[in-house]
């Protein structure tokens, strides 16, 4: 019988979101990542990955739930999931951006099966791969915002979600049956709220069966809630209550610290957040400073926003053939010169680097920790980090909530879940999806790996 069927393999509580969408024989997949666990991971690092074994050890550790359908049978060896030459299913797999929790799993799918990237996101991929951060394993195929993907009788259509990563996207998804609405990661706090907000209320013309919702910051853990707001923060509205910092209240914050500082100002952001790294040269600018950053962070700002800046060469044995377009064609600001005019500097710094600071021992500095690496508090590399500012007598300086600082606060959550005003909403992304107010939606806890079918906008087992 044609039904639209859903299942949630991950992702119910908490990241490495996994569900397909199912119409007969057609089947769409979003998102493909390993949860994000950087004081569990077997991969810290240390532990090198196996080649011949990845697809089956990512199985085994899984950091991939068993999808069947999806793996080459070769890869997958003797275990005894369904392969790609035996599944019925014609798939395709599409990605919300490109954080590793959503996607980092995804160089282990069938090279048959398309998996569909936003193309500016996909710039990005290519960047890693060129800078190699990134193994090329296979192609990927891209998408554009509003552009409709037919995967059989299944349409996707991707819109635009303001989470940081480049091309971030909420996918509509519509069968003969049921529309359903993957909100992907958002946030209506970043540069482009306004734009987002747009979004959502373009989408919401729809009448959406069922959606589905970052909803991270239910977790107390995840978001530091003032316990006086609590009921505020249940009311959907877009106001910014006391202490929903927005990314441009953190540029304000640095601009107005840096402006008349006399030593220098150092960023620790995330490579693949290619806005921030844009907004923070800008923001240099501003108060009359140069953003400098290292080699590979200055290579993914030109190739995916053609902004080309200053570059600092790191003292490492490390050489790639794009160091050569860097060193021909973009400035390059040295150590030496940042000692003798900090006050002209704002220098980017990755954690993989951080020595590089020794050689501006003596100067005042003040270091923000911008969700760059080591991501998170508790990490032994984070302590490190904070020692070494500490050593050279820096001021550091993080925000708050950071862990859940790219996702929408409870408020703004609410007021999405009221516009889209779905029959019913899962939530996923969250350790604690039952703090969710599902607003005028009904909220189903569907189980993960079993299938639902959905229908009339509700979701009921299918047995199978
Ligand atoms: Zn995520």
């Amino acid at each position: 019988m044609s039904e639209t069927r859903v299942k949630f393999y991950r992702g119910t509580h908490g990241m490495g979101i996994v569900i397909s969408v199912t119409y007969d024989s057609d089947r769409i997949i979003f998102d493909f990542g390993a949860p994000f666990t950087p004081l569990a991971q077997v991969y810290d690092g240390i532990v090198r990955q196996r080649e011949t074994n990845r697809v089956k050890d990512a199985v085994l550790l899984g950091r991939i739930p068993e999808v069947g359908g999806v793996f080459a049978r070769r890869n997958l060896q003797d275990l005894s999931l369904e392969s790609y030459e035996d599944s019925p299913y014609h798939t395709a797999i599409f990605i919300c951006h490109l954080h590793l929790d959503h996607m980092s799993e995804i160089d282990k799918v069938h090279p048959a099966i398309p998996v569909y990237i936003h193309e500016d996101g996909l710039k990005l991929q290519k960047t890693l791969e060129e800078i190699g951060w990134e193994k090329h394993y296979r192609d990927y195929s891209a998408f554009r915002h509003h552009e409709t993907i037919e995967v059989g009788r299944i349409k996707v259509t991707p819109f635009f979600s303001d989470h940081p990563c480049p091309g971030s996207s909420g996918f509509l998804i519509e069968t003969p049956d049921s529309v359903i609405c993957y909100s992907g990661d958002i946030r209506f706090h970043g540069t482009q709220a306004e734009k987002a907000w747009k979004e959502i209320e373009e989408v919401s013309r729809k009448k959406i069966d069922l959606l589905i919702v970052d909803s991270t910051t239910t977790s107390p853990s995840e978001f530091l809630r003032d316990e006086a707001l609590e009921q505020q923060y249940r009311i959907p509205g877009r106001d910014y209550l006391p202490g929903s910092l927005r990314v441009q209240d953190i540029y304000d914050g640095i601009e107005e610290q840096l402006k008349d500082f006399a030593g220098l100002g150092v960023v620790n952001c995330y490579p693949r957040d290619v806005r921030m790294l844009a907004e923070l040269k800008q923001l240099a600018e501003n108060i009359d400073r140069t953003m400098v950053f290292e080699p590979a962070y200055a290579c993914i700002l030109y190739k995916c926003l053609g902004i080309k800046s200053a570059v600092i060469w790191p003292d490492n044995d490390e050489t790639h053939p794009y160091h050569e377009k860097l060193k021909r064609e973009f400035p390059e600001v040295t150590a030496e010169q940042i000692v003798s005019h900090p006050e002209n500097y704002l220098l980017q710094n990755s954690y993989r680097n951080i020595l590089s600071l020794i050689d501006l021992d003596g100067l005042q500095g003040r270091y923000y920790h911008l969700l760059g690496e080591p991501l998170v508090e508790g990490m032994k590399e984070y302590g490190i980090m904070q020692n070494m500012i500490a050593r050279l007598g820096w001021q550091f300086r993080s925000f708050i909530n950071l862990y859940s600082f790219s996702h929408a606060y409870p408020n703004h959550l609410a007021e999405l879940i009221r516009v889209i005003n779905a029959k019913t909403v899962v939530a996923v992304h969250s350790k604690h999806p039952e703090n969710l107010n599902p607003v005028n939606s009904e909220q189903f806890f569907p189980r993960e790996g079993c299938q639902y079918v959905l229908k009339d906008g509700r979701l009921s087992e299918s047995g199978k």
